[in-house]
């Protein structure tokens, strides 16, 4: 459901997550996108202990990323939150990160999201 530009579902991996994909409508769109600036210029970030999943809805229309790249994403910060991970990332964490999505994302029969991990160079993080 989007409303005052920011679009809200409950994670498809694990309902007990949040996924909230914010667009330049919402009023919080420049604080996340700062965030996310300083997190790599990630496309997406969880809030640790929050169970909320934030991603860059402007990046997500820019770069046409299908529903396969939402759930893999989800999949991702997810996999950061099981993981332990809080705070700083660096390319250890981002590799066990998605090590552990492709599991989760397989598990669910999700294959063509999990392929996508398997593919990615950078632009998912
Ligand atoms: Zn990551």
């Amino acid at each position: 459901m989007k409303s005052e530009g920011i679009l809200s579902f409950g994670s498809r991996i694990d309902p007990r997550f949040k996924v909230m994909v914010i667009y330049k409508d919402s009023i919080f769109y420049e604080t996340v996108k700062r965030s996310l600036e300083d997190l790599d210029n990630s496309i997406g970030a969880i809030m640790p202990g929050k169970g909320i999943i934030v991603i860059d809805g402007e990046r997500v229309e820019e770069e046409g990323l299908s529903d396969n790249h939402l759930l893999a994403i989800e999949a991702h910060e997810i996999a950061h939150e099981r993981l332990g991970h809080d705070g700083e990332r660096n390319v250890e964490h981002e590799r066990e990160a998605d090590e552990l999505a492709i599991k989760i994302l397989i598990a669910l029969n999700r294959k063509e999201a999990a392929s996508l991990l398997k593919d990615r160079e950078e632009t998912l993080q």
